[in-house]
């Protein structure tokens, strides 16, 4: 049997293990039996991203909220009829948390009657088998995998198969979450399960949908990576004009939507993770009217990812404004600004930005002034003893790095000169070892691993390399502010620097006086081993010729 909790473990991110044990100690201390369900068990089968977090709770989910607030949650919304909760928990990993509960299905277009059910009463309720899935988080079952459906079987196969016939005509918003899937994952609909979407569709089942399943399905769209293939599908099977009888993708900022995924990757791959969704939300309806715009927002459940979307177009504004101003004058000033600035932000201005100078800014802080952050001295600072290990250390490197930015330490020497001062004094050297016979061979470790140059614990190390051992393990540089954004990127120049600064041991030996002293107290005994064998030999090869 596959161990379903090591794969959950190993596939979340650590935010979202951060969110399981969250829910998990809520749901416990409520007294409630907890299993994640939904399409983060399919995608951890399946190996695709897990997007969200969908949890199913026996009993009332309104019950945790309190709890879960405590914990730094942000509730989006909050539905009395099926006691579940939107969040978003820290981290900003989106989750639902739902109560276990039967369908009943009297009338198409009518409501279900819901109560509540268990685990696997619940599941029957599901859209497709792939989505039909359980994982018990409980003590006692724990890993166990609840899959009435066969949907394993289904995600092996790569088809999109419903539970029974009915499923389109209980609730039509499954033809539409049929053709998101299949768009999404390019798997096609189980034969019998395309026959009764068609059917479906020639009988206009959509008709019947909830009002509740339309607000859900946009806000769905938001989460997409491919929107625009999702909204291309929906136009073309007729879908989109339920979600509002005037979009098309003719109203798609499409330049814009493109724009705004490639920049996306391109801090994803510096390490920034900004929260696109908003943003993705704004390209998609760009060219639709005000109306429109505004009953899409009002369809939306989760109202913290409205109130971003609403945000966008002023924040980014008051954005570009102080980017224009006297707070980003100098390119040390746009840099300490833009790093404490939200990602999303960044990103989206980077995108919609009009003016000339502002898109400019941003593309520095992006490429340009990230490569002066290798050229902070590191091997020049360790021979200062300015490591790390400093208390003053991020500060120094910060400094060095903004004076870099804005040209004013142009060469080595104006660097050193702004260093010097800032250097420690150098630490007594060590007491000399106590002089053993015999084990003089360890001696010479010390001659390139000044102990001023590092702590004891590594001047003990010895063997020549400590004396670099600062240098390849210091933190990142720390960048004022930019601890501020989240997945802070500059880490990376840090990496760079390396191999120059692991090429200095001999320098930073140099500097470490002290350690020439003890060098020299050390007896002679070292250089003996090293002779001995020339002399054996001598004597070896002398006998031979004897
Ligand atoms: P993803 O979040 O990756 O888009 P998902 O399958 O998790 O996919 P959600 O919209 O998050 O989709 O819904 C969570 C789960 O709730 C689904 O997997 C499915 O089991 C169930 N579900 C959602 N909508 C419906 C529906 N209209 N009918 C039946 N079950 C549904
Ligand atoms: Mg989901």
């Amino acid at each position: 049997m596959a161990d379903y909790i090591y794969t959950l473990e190993t596939r979340l991110s650590p935010d979202q293990q951060k969110a399981v044990t969250l829910v998990l100690d809520a749901a416990k201390a409520a007294g409630m039996n907890l299993y994640l369900t939904g399409g983060a068990i399919r995608d951890i089968i399946t190996g695709f991203p897990i997007r969200d977090l969908d949890f199913t709770v026996q009993g009332n989910a309104l019950k945790l909220q309190k709890d879960l607030e405590r914990s730094g949650a942000v509730v989006g919304d909050a539905d009395a009829e099926t006691r579940s909760l939107l969040l978003t928990l820290p981290g900003g990993v989106r989750a639902e948390i739902a109560m276990a509960r039967s369908e009943r299905y009297d009338k198409p277009g009518k409501p279900p009657q819901l109560a509540p059910a268990t685990i696997i009463e619940d599941l029957r309720r599901r859209d497709f088998t792939v989505n039909a899935m359980a994982l018990s988080l409980n003590e006692g079952s724990r890993g166990l995998l609840m899959d009435p459906f066969n949907g394993a079987a289904d995600i092996e196969a790569k088809v999109i198969r419903v539970l029974h016939n009915y499923a389109f005509l209980e609730d039509p918003s499954r033809m539409i979450r049929a053709t998101r899937f299949a768009t999404r994952f390019h798997w096609p609909l189980e034969e019998r399960t395309q026959a009764r979407y068609e059917s479906g569709k020639e009988n206009n089942y959509i008709e019947y949908i909830q009002s509740s399943n339309i607000g859900y399905e946009i806000e769905q769209l938001a989460y997409e990576d491919d929107a625009l293939g999702v909204l291309k599908a929906y136009e073309k099977e007729g879908w989109l004009k339920v979600l509002n009888p005037r979009w098309s993708t003719a109203k798609v900022d499409t330049a814009g939507l493109g724009g705004l995924m490639k920049t996306r990757q391109q801090m994803n791959e510096l390490g920034y993770t900004p929260e696109v969704a908003p943003a993705v939300l704004h390209f998609l309806t760009e060219r639709l009217g005000d109306k429109d715009i505004s009953d899409l927002r009002r369809a939306i459940p989760r109202k913290d990812l409205v109130e971003a979307w609403k945000d966008l177009d002023g924040n980014a504004h008051s954005l570009a404004k102080r980017l224009m101003g006297k707070e980003a004058a100098t390119p040390s000033r746009t840099w300490q600004l833009l790093s404490s600035a939200r990602p999303e932000m960044i990103l989206f201005l980077a995108v919609t930005a009009r003016q000339q100078a502002v898109a400019q800014k941003i593309k520095n802080f992006f490429t340009k002034w990230r490569q002066v952050q290798q050229k902070v001295p590191l091997p020049e600072m360790t021979e200062l003893h300015i490591t790390p290990q400093m208390p003053a250390y991020a500060k120094i490197a910060n400094d060095v790095f903004l004076l870099l930015l804005d040209g004013k330490l142009r060469s080595r020497t104006e660097t050193l000169k702004f260093l010097k001062p800032l250097a420690p004094p150098p630490p007594p050297p060590p007491p000399p070892p106590p002089a053993k016979r015999g084990r003089g061979a360890k001696a010479p470790a010390v001659v390139v691993a000044p102990p001023a140059a590092v702590s004891g614990k590594q001047g003990a190390k010895g063997k020549g390399k400590a004396a670099t051992a600062p240098v390849t393990a210091v933190a990142p540089i720390p960048v004022k502010g930019a601890a501020a954004v989240k997945g802070a990127v500059p880490a990376k120049p840090v990496v760079a620097a390396k191999p120059a600064a692991a090429a200095k041991p001999a320098a930073a030996a140099k500097v470490s006086k002290p350690a020439k002293a003890a060098v020299v107290k050390k007896p002679s005994k070292p250089a003996k081993p090293v002779k001995r064998p020339a002399k054996t030999k001598a004597k070896a090869t002398a006998k031979k010729k004897k």
